[in-house]
C-alpha cells in the first residue's frame, strides 16, 4: 500500500511516500519556510534531489507536493488515486486517544482542545490534516498520536504530585512523546530477541536533537522521560531537561524576562547548545569538546550522565530487563557517547563490548553488549515513518472491511 506521511510543522511541511508492504521509501522531501519570504520543497527520490518554489500557506504546499509526485518526468506516481491513505503525524493525544484513529470532522474538533498543551505544534498539525483533505477529499487520512504509545504508564508514574484537583482540572501530567520511534523499537526488539511483544522488557534510549528514555515492561510503555512537554528529561540538543522550576523565577527576576521568554530560553537556547556556546548539534559539540573546548566537554559529559541517570532509574522500575536500546542520530551514530553512557554499569548486569561497539555499521541492528552481560545492549535504527505508515494501513484495511 502506497501511504503519504504528513510531518507538518507551523511553517514547514515533511512528506513522505512510502510502500508499506516493501517498507521502500518511495519519495520524500520538506516543504520549508512556509508562508515566509523565498520558500522552498526539497525532493528526494531514486537517489536524486530536487528544489522547487516553495508555498505560501500548508493547503497550497500539500497541492505542489502532489503535483511533484505526480509530474510526468521527474514524479513517482502515474496518478494521485495510488496514494491509498494519508498518516499524520500529531504532537499530542492529550488525555483523550490512546491509539492512531481515522482523521473525521469530530476528530478534529477534539483535537482544538490540545491548543493549550503544544501551542506551536498542535495547531500546525491540525493545519495539515485540514489542508490535505481539502485536496484529497476522497483519501482517508489517519493522525498519529506521538504520545499514545505512553498512555499504558501507571498513574503513579504519570501525575505530578501538585494539588491533584488542578492536575484533573486542567490535565496537567506527563504525557511523554517519541511513541511511534519508541513502539517502533519496542516491535523490532522484540523480534531480534525472539520473544513476543507483552514478554519484553527495555529501556529505550532515543537520542536526537530531542531525547527520551522509555521504560517498556511487557511490551508497554510503563515510564518516560519526556513530560507534558518535550522539554523535561534529558539534557538535549537547545532543551534544558530536567531543572528545579525555581530557575524559570529565577531567570524572570534577574534578566527581567516574561513566563514565555524563559520558555523560550528553556527550548531553544539551552542543552547542548547553552551549555557549550558552540552548537546543539551534537557531532560539532564533539569536535569541539576533542580540541579542548572545555565548556563542550562539559556539554557532552551532561548529556551522557543524564541518560545514564536515567537508565539507572529505570533498572529500578523494571527490576528485569531484556535489553538497552540505543536510536536516534546520537545514539545509532556516536559510538564515543554509547561508550560512555554504558561503562562502569556491570554491577546493574550491564556490560559493553566495546569492540563491538566501536566497529558496528550504522543503519544495521546490532547487538553490542559483552557475551556475558546479563542484559543485553542493542543498536537498532528507529523508522518513525514506517511506524506510522504501518497504523495507517492498519486503520485503512479496518476501515475498507468494514465497508
Ligand atoms: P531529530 O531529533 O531532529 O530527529 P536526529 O535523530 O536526526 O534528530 O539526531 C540528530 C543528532 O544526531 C544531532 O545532534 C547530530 O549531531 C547527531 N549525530 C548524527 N550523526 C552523528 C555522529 N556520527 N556522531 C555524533 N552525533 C551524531
Amino acid at each position: 500500500m502506497k501511504i503519504l506521511i504528513i510531518n507538518a510543522g507551523s511553517s514547514s511541511l515533511k512528506y513522505q511516500l512510502l510502500n508499506s508492504k516493501t517498507k521502500e521509501v518511495i519519495a520524500k522531501g520538506n516543504c520549508e519556510k512556509i508562508g515566509l519570504s523565498k520558500p522552498f520543497i526539497s525532493y528526494k527520490h531514486n537517489g536524486q534531489e530536487q528544489t522547487f518554489p516553495g508555498a505560501k500557506n500548508h493547503e497550497e504546499a500539500i497541492e505542489k507536493v502532489l503535483q511533484i509526485l505526480t509530474n510526468k518526468d521527474y514524479g513517482v506516481l502515474k496518478s494521485l488515486d495510488e496514494i491509498e491513505a494519508v498518516g499524520h503525524r500529531e504532537i499530542t493525544g492529550g488525555w483523550i486517544y490512546n491509539k492512531s484513529e481515522l482523521i473525521t470532522d469530530e476528530l478534529l474538533k477534539q483535537l482544538k482542545k490540545f491548543d493549550e498543551l503544544a501551542p506551536l505544534h498542535n495547531p500546525a498539525n491540525v493545519l495539515g490534516m485540514v489542508a490535505c483533505r481539502k485536496v484529497m477529499p476522497n483519501t482517508p487520512q489517519v493522525a498519529i498520536f506521538d504520545t499514545a504509545f505512553h498512555q499504558t504508564m501507571p498513574e503513579k508514574a504519570y501525575t505530578y504530585a501538585i494539588d491533584y484537583k488542578d492536575s484533573q482540572k486542567y490535565h496537567i501530567r506527563k504525557y511523554g512523546f517519541h511513541g511511534s520511534s519508541h513502539r517502533f523499537i519496542t516491535l523490532e526488539a522484540a523480534k531480534v530477541l525472539g520473544k513476543k511483544v507483552k514478554d519484553v522488557n527495555l529501556i529505550i534510549a532515543h537520542l536526537g536533537n530531542g531525547s527520551s528514555i522509555t521504560a517498556v515492561r511487557g511490551g508497554q510503555s510503563v515510564d518516560t522521560t519526556m513530560g507534558l512537554t518535550p522539554l523535561q528529561g534529558l539534557v538535549m540538543g537547545t532543551r534544558c531537561g530536567d531543572i528545579d522550576p525555581t530557575v524559570v523565577q529565577f531567570l524572570m527576576n534577574k534578566k527581567k524576562m516574561t513566563v514565555d521568554e524563559v520558555m523560550n530560553y528553556l527550548n531553544k537556547k539551552s542543552g547542548l547548545l547553552g551549555v557549550s556556546g558552540v552548537s546543539s548539534d551534537h557531532r560539532e559539540v564533539e569536535a569541539a569538546a576533542k580540541e579542548g573546548n572545555k565548556r563542550a566537554e562539559l556539554a557532552d559529559e551532561m548529556l551522557c550522565y543524564s541518560v545514564r541517570k536515567h537508565i539507572g532509574s529505570y533498572m529500578a522500575v523494571l527490576n528485569d530487563v531484556d535489553a538497552v536500546v540505543f536510536t536516534g542520530g546520537i545514539g545509532e551514530n556516536s559510538a564515543a557517547t554509547r561508550e560512555k553512557i554504558i561503562s562502569n554499569m556491570e554491577n546493574l548486569g550491564i556490560v559493553l563490548d566495546k569492540k563491538k561497539n566501536k566497529n558496528f555499521k550504522r543503519g544495521q541492528v546490532e547487538l553490542i553488549s559483552d557475551a556475558k552481560s546479563k542484559v543485553k545492549i542493542y543498536v537498532i535504527p528507529t523508522n518513525e515513518e514506517l511506524m506510522m505508515a504501518m497504523d495507517t494501513e492498519e486503520i485503512v484495511k479496518k476501515l475498507k472491511k468494514s465497508k
